[in-house]
């Protein structure tokens, strides 16, 4: 019998039993995170979180790219924009990114700096073309998921001799970040659901120390409620069996193996490096940078940015939210001084911020 995707996994038949089975089987409470924000949203979009059991606790993650950028990397972009002869290409959720005393991209670009919104690092790469008499910079934010199409467009860039095209790479990686929260004694995770997207590129393997080394669950899950549930329910086994391991729950999108010819891609023009995580700190081997041989693709190193120290903006609760330690409806500032049209955090930025998607849809606990 075939299967109809577009169907199967959003069936509320499937999803009303599968609830009920959790109702059923969860014995223990289960604080559970979203690493990436695309599954909070699904979660609230589905209307399934007021159906599920009362034990079953949602922490928010570090998985939304606009919402781990740091201060000082805003700080960083700044620097660029006043930069004479220089395009900022980016993708629009980074422009009301608040970095350090509140100062944005939008505003730079207000005062009259040089920025376009892409939706590609390969539409940045035909501005360049389109722009030869000025640099064109592609502010690199993202996963593994996104790094690897980055990495892509500076090969293309440099087959085609394109010496007016840069990246500023600010990219973040997701096992790292995991390891970051897990080291913490005050971790409060008892499972993860782990993200679909970054998972096409990492497949399981580098999840593994999730289950060995710190005995805690990782299910791949696709985003729809079936999948979701799914995973739900693999965690709460887990638990009460204490056998933990990576699941692949999400084989229609994910190969357990990943996409080998994507990280092929990724490692040819980038090496990890430490990195700055909003609220969070450093974490050790998180970031991507360029490789020496790909230094004229390096905005940091072609146009003398650095990275300047940035206090943590008054108030916002950013770092707590992203750790899993607070509901974002739990900061001072929610809904009152920060909302999406007046963000003071990031969260409360993107659509896939934990903050504003509570925000939406008018969560409060
Ligand atoms: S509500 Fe605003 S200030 Fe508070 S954590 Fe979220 S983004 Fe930061």
């Amino acid at each position: 019998m075939s299967v109809n995707f577009s169907t199967a996994f959003k069936d509320p038949d499937l999803s009303r039993g599968l609830i009920e089975r959790l109702h059923r089987e969860l014995d223990r409470p289960l604080r559970f995170m979203e690493v990436c924000g695309t599954h909070t949203v699904a979660i609230f979009q589905s209307g399934m979180r007021p159906l599920l059991p009362a034990g079953v606790r949602h922490l928010s993650g570090p998985g939304c790219p606009v919402c781990v950028t740091h201060e000082s990397e805003v700080a960083a972009y700044l620097q660029l924009a006043e930069k004479p002869g220089v395009i900022i290409a980016t993708f629009g959720d980074l422009m009301r990114v608040p970095g350090p005393g509140g100062d944005n991209l939008k505003l730079a670009q207000a005062k009259g700096a040089r920025v376009e919104i892409v939706y590609s690092a390969h539409d940045a790469l035909k501005l360049a073309a389109d722009n030869p008499g000025d640099t064109v910079v592609f502010l690199g934010i993202g996963f593994e998921t996104t790094a690897p199409t980055v990495a892509a467009t500076v090969l293309m860039a440099r087959q085609q001799g394109l010496a007016n095209f840069c990246v500023l790479s600010f990219h973040k990686l997701v096992p790292p970040a995991l390891r970051a929260l897990l080291a913490d004694p005050d971790c409060a995770v008892d499972a993860f659901l782990l993200p679909g997207h970054v998972s096409t590129i990492l497949g399981m393997e580098p999840y593994r120390f999730v289950a060995e080394e710190f005995r805690t669950p990782g299910i791949i899950a696709g985003f729809d409620p079936v999948d979701i549930l799914q995973a739900l329910l693999i965690m709460v086994e887990q638990r009460k069996t204490g056998e933990f391991a990576i699941v692949n729950s999400y084989r229609r999108a994910v190969d357990d193996a990943g996409n080998p010819r994507a990280r092929e891609i990724l490692d040819t023009v980038f090496q990890t490096a430490d990195a700055l995580w909003r609220g969070i700190g450093c974490i050790p081997g998180s970031g991507l940078v360029f490789r020496p041989e790909f230094e004229q693709y390096d905005a940091m190193a072609r146009l003398g940015l650095t990275l300047p120290e940035a206090r943590p903006i008054a108030g916002c609760k950013c770092g707590d939210v992203l750790k899993g330690k607070m509901q974002p409806c739990d900061c001072p500032l929610f809904a009152k001084a920060c909302t999406p049209a007046k963000p003071v955090g990031p969260c409360m930025v993107s659509t896939e911020g934990s903050c504003a998607a509570y925000f939406k849809y008018n969560v409060e606990a």
